[in-house]
């Protein structure tokens, strides 16, 4: 597009919002990106169509919804000393209404809201190359330009409506796990409820509908491993020695993305006798958590020592579930551990009640919805309510849905049909001053999410500093650097069980998606590579002057 064709829409008087930057999401890393960028004197500005801040933790708001893991007192931002030792944590699974409380504290103590637009969604976004700026459209009508857009559109935040036959048909309430009502309660009192999902929202949810439900129905499609979370009341020694060393525990953080006292094992499955391991399998499943999971350095790695770890729960749930009937339907055959690890309260025992009903989805698939309920190949299932607890087009699913427009007219959704390819997971070539938090190729869902969320923003920050420093406009990743970034994603998964699970992980729960493992796996040297690539003058990206009338073409520089 020539310059000529675009001027208009930037123009002063044109009814355009001038920024430095555009944020789109107000979670825990739109509102660091706030804080840090506004920090260097930038206009800057978030827009979110939630009705307030808190991303993932403001939709979820479904009963049961608590942290599972890396708990409290640790599951917070790290950046701010005072932050920490004013806020309490109480329990080592904050649930949803605390952690939406110590979001709106943060957003208050920082003074984010005035630069907060809720309820306002991003619905396009365009690369203007010739201003060299990001253009976007709300739903509220309003056009903005910003010299950066920055998404921070959450990793699980674009749910996963299932395409099942005649759902529109039916009759009751549907409510999907994170798209929970916010301004009333979902009564289950006395209601035939059906859940369609088992993963981490479903675990949660359902002995909270058990509780109270006439009678709950459970439409599963595939077994998961759920681990006792055993939620508990922080030992407030812990909390008070974590803030007197947060430094410390900062540092650990940093370093293995949680704090020292909850890294895995050194040792591996296979050194120990079937006794010793027995031993080792049993103190951590009383531990509850992941210390199952982080009980050897290999569970994740070998498929032996895997098959022994897998065999270990298959045994807690048959001695938990009292039908063996049921029990066999609730058997988990891939790999433990490499779907997102489930944690759970009371999960397994809800198959003991009377009034619970497991529909194993791969004996009985659902022919129909009906205005009254399911219908599968074996019979009828009346129901006033059903919770899809299907999860989300996770990782690029709520960046593709607003689907970016970068140079040459390149979407962002064709640009990753075949792959989801970024440079260091913030960077996308083709589209210049686009920045992701969390995205496909970064460790994302596998770190620490707040402090990625800060190493992520700080990146950010300087590279912004350095590119008015240096009288740059733009600043793109290059093709080899992308591809080598790709690349070193898939051999760092190769290297794991994680590839052969069909999950959200690999994309495999989204019809259509890309087949391939999301997540950089070596948290610690990413965000060492994020430092090193910013100390050599932003090598693997190009920069590009700013344009002038007199000077249409620019002078790429390369980092
Ligand atoms: P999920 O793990 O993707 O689970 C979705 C469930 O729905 C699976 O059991 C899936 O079956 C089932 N499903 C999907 N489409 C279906 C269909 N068409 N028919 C039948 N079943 C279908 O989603 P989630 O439970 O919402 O969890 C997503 C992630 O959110 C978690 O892994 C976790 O990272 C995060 N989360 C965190 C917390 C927390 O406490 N911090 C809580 C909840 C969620 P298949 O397995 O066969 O695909």
């Amino acid at each position: 597009m020539s310059r000529s064709d675009t001027s208009t829409e930037h123009a002063p008087g044109s009814g355009v919002r001038e920024l430095d930057v555009a944020i789109i999401g107000a979670g825990v890393s739109g509102m660091y990106a706030l804080y840090r960028l506004r920090g260097l004197g930038l206009d800057v500005r978030v827009y979110d169509q939630a009705g307030d801040v808190g991303g993932t933790w403001w939709w979820n708001r479904y009963p049961g919804a608590r942290v599972d893991y890396p708990g409290g007192p640790f599951y917070c931002y790290t950046f701010s000393e005072e932050l920490v030792r004013e806020w309490d944590w109480t329990e080592r699974q904050p649930d949803q209404p605390t952690v939406l409380a110590y979001l709106g504290h943060v957003a208050d103590k920082f003074d984010l809201r005035r630069d907060i637009q809720l309820r306002t969604k991003v619905v396009a976004a365009r690369f203007d190359e010739a201003a060299q700026r990001w253009f976007l459209e709300t739903s509220e009508g309003e056009r903005i330009s910003a010299q950066f857009l920055i998404a921070a559109v959450g990793t699980l935040s674009a749910p996963n409506r299932p395409d099942i036959p005649g759902l529109d048909d039916f009759a009751g309430e549907v409510h999907h796990t994170g798209n929970w009502p916010q301004d009333r309660q979902v009564e289950f009192a006395g209601k035939r409820v059906g859940v369609v999902g088992t993963g981490s929202s479903g675990v949660q949810i359902i002995p909270q509908i058990a509780r109270e439900a006439a009678s709950l129905t459970v439409f599963q499609r595939t077994p998961q491993f759920a681990l006792p979370g055993r939620n508990q009341a922080l030992d407030p020694a812990l909390v008070r020695d974590s803030k007197e060393n947060w430094s410390e525990v900062r540092r650990q953080i940093q370093e293995f993305g949680r704090p020292s006292s909850l890294v895995p094992s050194t040792r591996s499955a296979l050194e120990d006798t079937e006794e010793e391991r027995q031993r080792v399998f049993e103190e951590a499943w009383q531990k509850g958590g992941v210390a199952l999971r982080d009980c050897y350095r290999d569970l994740v790695t070998d498929p032996v020592a895997n098959g022994h770890v897998a065999e270990f729960v298959r045994s807690k749930i048959r001695e938990t579930v009292r039908d063996p009937a049921v029990a066999e339907k609730l058997m988990p055959e891939y790999y433990f551990a490499t779907k997102r690890q489930v944690m759970d309260e009371g999960y397994y025992e809800v198959y003991n009640q009377d009034h619970v009903t497991l529909v194993d989805l791969r004996e009985e698939p659902i022919e129909t919805f009906t205005p009254d309920g399911v219908r599968t190949a074996e019979g009828e299932y009346p129901l006033d309510i059903l919770v899809l607890a299907t999860g989300y087009d996770a990782i690029t699913g709520a960046l593709r849905r607003i689907n970016p427009v970068g140079r040459d007219g390149l979407a962002l959704e064709d640009k990753w049909a075949e792959s989801s390819r970024t440079y260091l997971g913030l960077s996308v070539v083709g589209f210049p001053n686009l920045f992701l938090f969390h995205g496909p190729g970064s460790p994302s869902v596998m770190f620490h999410m707040f402090y990625g969320a800060e190493s992520q923003g700080d990146w950010m920050a300087e590279c912004i500093t350095y590119m008015r420093e240096h009288g740059m406009a733009t600043i793109e990743a290059v093709p080899e650097a992308e591809e080598a970034w790709a690349a070193d994603v898939q051999a760092l998964a190769s290297r794991t069980l994680f590839p052969q699970t069909a999950s959200w992980f690999t994309g495999a729960n989204i019809p259509g998606k890309p087949r391939e493992f999301m997540v950089y796996l070596a948290g610690p040297r990413y965000h060492e590579n994020l430092r090193e690539v910013a100390a050599n003058d932003y090598e693997g990206f190009v920069f590009e002057r700013a344009r002038t009338g007199a000077d249409l073409e620019p002078s790429a520089v390369r980092g």
